[in-house]
């Protein structure tokens, strides 16, 4: 399924909730960043290569439900956003990711740990 059906399925969830006079991007914004730290939550104090593990090998099927449906979150959230103000999500990821191809050069920073801010 594509990006504008995906955001029409969010779109016409809020609508017929007549929810769209509750929202902002501020509040939406605040909304993502909610769902991100309820995903991270199912992580805290525990090791990340054992929890890993269990995922990829099927040994924590619980854990893999919350771990989707926290990811769905965001990304309905994410969805929401684009929505609101009305752009296209899916080209402004392909732009992050042109942005991102530049900021880190794969020759220069393949299997290293960087962080290069934006210059913005
Ligand atoms: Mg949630």
């Amino acid at each position: 399924m594509d990006l504008e059906n995906l955001k029409k399925i969010a779109k016409d969830f809020v609508d017929q909730r007549d929810w769209r006079k509750f929202q902002t991007t501020k509040e939406l914004a605040a909304n993502t960043s909610v769902e991100a730290n309820e995903l991270l939550e199912l992580f805290m104090w525990r090791d990340g290569k054992e929890i890993d593990s269990k995922l990829l090998t099927g040994g924590d099927s619980e854990l893999l439900r919350k771990v989707k449906n926290e990811t769905a979150d965001v990304f309905f959230s994410c969805l929401a956003i684009a929505d609101q103000v009305g752009f296209d999500l899916g080209e402004a990821f392909l732009d992050k990711m042109g942005e991102l191809e530049k900021r880190y050069d794969k020759e220069k920073v393949k299997g290293k740990v960087v962080k290069i801010h934006a210059k913005d």
